[in-house]
């Protein structure tokens, strides 16, 4: 999936190793992802950006908020 994965937060009594993997485990996908970006130096939007990580290309932009309700 990609760092939008970090949405889906484990519930706070989920134990160290849960939240050890979701703070600090990462995959390093080479192809399509889903991202999370923060527009830092505009509007400080969190944004999931669907690309690939190969050709750099963009397929689609969405803000997080509404990913994250969505689901
Ligand atoms: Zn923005």
């Amino acid at each position: 999936m990609g760092h939008a994965s970090m949405l889906n937060r484990p519930e706070q009594d989920a134990g160290k190793d849960v939240w050890n993997a979701y703070l600090h485990e990462r995959a390093n996908i080479a192809g399509d992802v889903e991202d999370l970006w923060c527009h830092d130096m505009g509007c400080a939007a969190w944004i999931v950006v669907r690309r690939n990580t190969i050709s750099h290309t963009i397929y689609e932009a969405k803000l997080a908020n509404e990913v994250r309700d969505a689901d």
